[in-house]
């Protein structure tokens, strides 16, 4: 398969250049260039398979040519070694529970997945990825973290021979359990405690990436959600919530509904319904930062500063994934909006949200999600029934979720083990010479 740049000015990639390069050289995201539908037994068995064996057919249908089918499989089925379930949360509306992987966190899929596939090329081509000249073989990956995106990069990364993960993020501003789940693992992961914000963290990566010393020196990529297999896999999780409704007898008039920040989630599933997925219709689901919402009213897309939410995996200004919609449905505001409609809360609603379901229902929100909720029990129209993603364990952001709701929520095994590890970090200034620095001696 090959694929092109959104933004219309790179050359053309295959799969494995544009997973080792992210990013196309004129800045665009990678699209496919072709999506295929997949066959209508398919959909008509769909219901009788396992959640493995169902995003193994997703998954041939879109890497199929690039990758052996026995390799492929075994990506996925490592990929997926445990479930992602639909629970009733009311009458009507189900909830997809994303936040059972390694680090709690929908983003585990992805991580996961572009870690094993990216290993796959380097073993395949012998480590020439055609990414360099740098001398060095290993393939460093460079993620700048608010808190969510490194751990479940750190952990998806964990082990994977001839890669190296740098994670940087802001000291001081990450939750302890969100810090603990990078700094703690050691091997091939480190921890780069930067002493500044988030967005100086963001600015140190893309320095990096645009040096050319540093690039000769060694071969560097990036892992956030513009990589074509970081968002892709996470289609799987759509077609197994289309199962499991199909299985209840509750898939005629589905609605999905997914908390959203950069936009890959969603673009992901938006991916699955060009491929015959059933879905009536989608809901975006955001916190205060409302830019997709304002773009759906007035077709104007006017990317702002990013505002700190309850919500903050989702506190982003100018959603990267756009660009893939926009492109996906021909710059059409007309077809965008009539497949996909929008929802804005505040923290005060995200908080009241969290309330009432838990008084309502005993289901526990976690402030993502509750966007998601919220966005269905508004929205949803007779005879349709809804299904939100629960984004993130609600145990990830425990001091929020027990102050509002006056719990004392159990923090999950998982989640201890890391809490049990020791810290290891390496303190770095603001200043991208000493970063650049640092690397050069690696
Ligand atoms: C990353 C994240 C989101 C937003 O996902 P996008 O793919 O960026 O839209 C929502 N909830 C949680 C908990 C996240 O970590």
């Amino acid at each position: 398969m090959n694929y092109y740049s959104t933004n219309g000015k790179a050359p053309i990639a295959d799969l494995q250049k544009a997973v080792v390069k992210g990013l196309a050289e004129d800045r665009g995201l990678y699209m496919p260039e072709r999506i295929e539908k997949l066959p209508k037994a398919f959909f008509d068995n769909i219901q009788d398979m396992k959640f493995q064996d169902i995003a193994y057919n997703v998954a041939s249908n879109f890497f199929g040519e690039d990758v052996d089918e026995d390799a492929l499989q075994d990506i996925v089925y490592d990929t997926l070694s445990f479930d992602c379930p639909v629970v009733e949360v009311k009458d009507n509306i189900y909830t997809l529970e994303l936040f059972h992987g390694p680090t709690l966190a929908f983003k585990d899929v992805g991580a996961r997945f572009m870690a094993r596939l990216l290993g796959y090329f380097l073993r395949r081509s012998g480590s020439t990825c055609g990414c360099a000249t740098a001398t060095n073989s290993t393939v460093n990956v460079l993620v700048a973290t608010s808190g969510d995106t490194g751990s479940a990069v750190a952990n998806g990364f964990l082990g994977v021979e001839g890669i190296h993960v740098y994670v940087l993020y802001p000291k001081g501003k990450v939750s302890p359990i969100q810090e603990c789940q990078f700094t703690t693992l050691g091997q091939n992961i480190t921890a780069i405690e930067v002493d500044g914000v988030f967005d100086d963290c963001q600015a140190l990566v893309k320095s990096a990436f645009m040096d050319e010393e540093l690039n000769q020196h060694m071969k560097l990529t990036s892992a956030n959600s513009i990589n074509v297999a970081r968002f892709l896999p996470q289609a799987f999780y759509y077609f197994n919530a289309y199962a499991r409704m199909k299985a209840l007898g509750k898939a005629d008039n589905l609605v999905m509904c997914v908390p959203s920040g950069n936009f890959g989630n969603i673009c992901a599933a938006l991916f699955g319904h060009e491929m015959g997925l059933p879905i009536k219709r989608f809901i975006a689901a955001n916190n205060a930062n409302d830019v997709f919402y304002n773009y759906l009213q007035t077709g104007k897309y006017e990317p702002k500063a990013s505002i700190q939410t309850l919500a903050n995996a989702m506190d982003v200004g100018d959603p990267s994934n756009f660009a893939r919609i926009y492109d996906l449905y021909g710059k059409s505001h007309e077809r965008i909006s009539s497949l996909i409609s929008g929802a804005t809360y505040k923290d005060e609603q995200i908080a009241e949200t969290m309330r009432q379901c838990y008084s309502e229902t005993g289901y526990v929100l976690d402030p993502h999600g509750a966007c998601g909720y919220k966005a269905l029990e508004e929205g949803l129209q007779e005879g349709e029934i809804g299904v939100f993603c629960e984004t993130a364990h609600p145990a990830k952001f425990k001091e929020k979720v027990d102050s509002i709701l006056g719990t004392d929520i159990e923090i999950p095994a998982r989640l201890r083990a890391f809490m049990e590890g020791e810290k290891q970090s390496v303190e770095m200034s603001k200043d991208f010479a000493d970063f650049k620095h640092y690397l050069m001696q690696q």
